[in-house]
């Protein structure tokens, strides 16, 4: 007899033991249970060491038919984050692994004896499926209907069979040996080094530091290719799926059918049958977004974490995971390696690298010794026009002289983002959130960027009808609009969400920009990542402040690593590239190292202040918002679950209101706590424990464990 723990369908945080009599069961099952009067379907996390119980326990009743088996490590994994991320168990579930995810059967009847018929019809059908010896249960009961099929089968003419549907997959590099698979033949000494550090070190997290154009992307497939060397398989992350056309393409010119991609856009039956395919092991490298984490390879060997600064790997609702520390606890659990990379890591993990968690590994040389572009700051203060110096107009009309490629970097859409009536003062505020209304001409509408509120634009004031209204805040539109009136015969393609909406778009945009269809892109940080353009020289960013006034302590950080992203896109090639960086605030450290293209620099003077203020890495951090759609007694509920959290140990502060007070339609306090590993870890359950105490009020208390966006 055996003792397991089982996560319930709809039980949300709690488990519950079963008895297993007949120890059929195993860890990872997916199990039905007897449950109050009926029947839940569950999970088996865990076995239990207790054999007695005070209670009577009840017994697992059967297994989910066509259900998967999760692999220990995973469930292993499910519970840490449970624990770390202070979720429940169904919230990592819903987001680890696809909805449903059933092996599909197909039904078949098998011939098994003949009897004498009655009539004609029993006589055709006789003749057909001793003929047939086996057929599709769909098929047969068309042809005859379901009373005769039944009669049938009741007489044991025929017997029902189940059999699993498989998918075919075409054979393509499957087939290869393992030893047939070979090294690109092609990477520089440099990188040939690095290559042979990850494979054969004794580390397991590495941080690949590469300036843009260093061929990180060429030791990650040579890094792949040792997995599948070794039998294995590999995970690789990248940070939003559409911006990566180019290395969809190369994984697929080097893996064929190997690759498993994983991404949001997929339809649930898409997702589904990834997933299977990889469970089953007919697919060992898989491509995908943040969820791809969880994906149950066999075998796994590495996992791959590009782009490893960007944001898009902490989920913003529950389960508020990070993918790279998941990486980092999954590596520990099966004993893989890990390879972070970026060109502007980000301050935490350079800072292990620095202390030796993580194993820095270099690129310096770009490749083909393509030549860094120069940088040079213009200072608006001395300008006549907001967006566009004088600088910015020489330069961008010798490219188009000279037929050459422009970027135009600007990290906020629409067209205004703030809408004023200059004879009553009415701002346009969304109704649901205390923000304003960004203006978007493309399609005549107000949205609003947090809960995607919109309305028609009609040209008057909301509050008085005015037809006298300011526009500022500039967007992309208006960008665009401007650059047409100073360019009138340049082509301008402008990219940013809401231009790219259809799910190819990027990659035509992106097509088109390489034919050269268009002297100039114009668009928000999508356009900074992973593009190569060979004839792009110049790149202008248009206001490098955006991100700077933001009340974050990354805002330096993440204001760097943009404009050193959107600087590595000039002059790829034989050509020298020039980025011009406009700002309002050139004495701004983070501005300054951008401009003298020193990561070091920043790097010191970014650690320096975190040292200081007790910022990550030098701390943790926590940040709970307690909301309400009903404004009265909210704060009233945040002082008191604020009493019952408090700890002399932690920086605990608040509540006070969030910086978007309102936002879909729910007011909002924040409670920001600070403090050292092992206090913040002992504190985090109770946190949990007492938000429990609101569920299903009005209150809502959700806990943001290592938060990036603190709005
Ligand atoms: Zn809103
Ligand atoms: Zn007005």
């Amino acid at each position: 007899m055996r003792y397991y723990t089982l996560s319930l369908k709809g039980a949300g945080d709690k488990f519950y033991t079963y008895i297993d009599e007949k120890e059929e069961y195993s860890l990872g099952e997916q199990v039905v249970v007897p449950f109050g009067r009926g029947e839940r379907t569950a999970l088996i996390i865990s076995e239990e060491k207790q054999k007695k119980y005070e209670f009577d326990l009840k017994s697992i009743k059967r297994s989910v038919e066509g259900s998967i088996r999760f692999p220990e490590p995973l469930i292993k994994l499910f519970l840490w984050i449970q624990r770390y991320y202070l979720c429940s168990f169904e919230e990592i579930l819903s987001v680890a692994y696809p909805q449903n995810l059933k092996t599909a059967y197909s039904h078949r009847y098998i011939f098994k004896a003949s009897i004498i018929p009655m009539d004609d019809q029993e006589r055709d059908f006789l003749k057909y499926i001793s003929k047939k010896c086996e057929i599709g249960k769909n098929t047969l009961v068309k042809r005859y209907g379901k009373e005769l099929v039944e009669k049938f089968l009741a007489k044991g003419v025929i017997e029902e069979k189940k059999v699993i549907k498989q998918k075919e997959y075409p054979v393509g590099c499957q087939d290869l040996e393992y030893d047939e698979i070979d090294y690109k033949k092609v990477l520089t000494p440099e990188q040939e080094a690095v290559r042979d550090e990850i494979v054969n070190g004794k580390d397991k997290f590495y941080l690949l530091k590469g300036v843009t154009g260093s061929g990180k992307t060429e030791i990650y497939i040579d890094v792949i290719k040792d997995a599948l060397k070794k039998g294995g398989g590999a995970i690789f992350l990248v940070p939003e799926i559409s911006l990566t056309p180019q290395m969809i393409k190369k994984f697929r010119l080097e893996f064929a059918d190997r690759v498993a991609l994983l991404h949001s856009r997929l339809t649930a039956k898409e997702r589904a049958d990834e997933w299977h395919s990889i469970y089953r092991g007919d697919k060992n490298i898989v491509l995908g977004v943040r969820s791809a984490i969880f994906a149950p390879v066999q075998n796994l060997k590495y996992i791959i974490i590009d782009e490893e600064h960007e944001t898009t790997y902490k989920q913003d609702s529950s389960p508020r995971y990070n993918a790279k520390y998941v990486a980092i606890k999954r590596a520990e659990l099966e004993g893989l390696k890990v390879l972070m990379g970026s060109a502007t890591p980000s301050v935490e993990s350079y800072y292990h690298a620095e202390t030796g968690v993580f194993k820095l590994l270099e690129l310096k040389t770009r490749y083909n010794d393509a030549r860094l572009p120069t940088l040079k700051l213009v200072d608006m203060k001395n300008e006549s026009d907001q967006y566009f110096s004088k600088e910015l107009l020489k330069e961008i009309s010798n490219r188009l002289r000279k037929k050459e490629q422009i970027l135009l970097l600007l990290n906020r859409k629409s067209y205004a983002t703030y809408i004023q009536c200059k004879d009553c003062g009415h701002v346009e505020v969304c109704p649901n959130c205390s923000i304003t209304m960004n203006y978007y001409r493309s399609d005549g509408k107000y949205k609003c960027n947090y809960c995607g509120y919109s309305k028609t634009y009609s040209n008057k004031c909301s509050s008085c009808g005015s037809e006298n209204l300011s526009y500022s805040g500039k967007g992309t539109e208006r960008i665009e609009e401007e650059v047409k009136k100073h360019f009138p015969h340049s082509r301008v393609i402008r990219v940013d969400s809401e231009s790219v909406k259809a799910r190819d778009s990027y990659d035509r945009i992106y097509n088109d920009f390489l034919d050269k269809k268009y002297d100039i892109m114009l668009g928000t940080q999508v356009i900074s990542k992973g593009l190569h353009f060979p004839d792009l020289t110049l790149v202008g960013i248009i206001s490098a402040d955006t991100i700077l006034s933001f009340p974050d302590f990354r805002a330096g950080e993440k204001t760097f690593q943009l404009v050193s992203q959107a600087s590595g896109r000039a002059g790829r090639e034989e050509k020298e590239g020039e980025v011009l960086v406009q700002s309002y605030q050139p004495d701004n450290y983070a501005i300054k190292r951008i401009i003298e293209d020193d990561y070091e620099g920043f790097y010191r003077d970014e650690i320096e202040n975190r040292k200081i203020l007790k910022y990550p890495p030098f701390s943790r951090i926590i940040n709970i918002i307690i909301s309400s759609l009903d404004e009265s007694g909210l704060e009233e509920a945040a002082l008191k679950y604020y009493e019952e959290i408090k700890n002399p140990k932690l920086e605990i502060y608040g509540p006070i209101k969030a910086p978007i007070y309102r936002v879909k339609e729910r007011y909002r306090y924040q409670i920001f706590i600070k403090g050292n590993r092992s206090d913040i870890s002992k504190a985090k359950k109770i946190f949990y424990e007492k938000s429990l105490i609101y569920k299903g009020n009005s209150i809502r208390i959700t806990i943001d464990v290592d938060p990036i966006n603190l709005m």
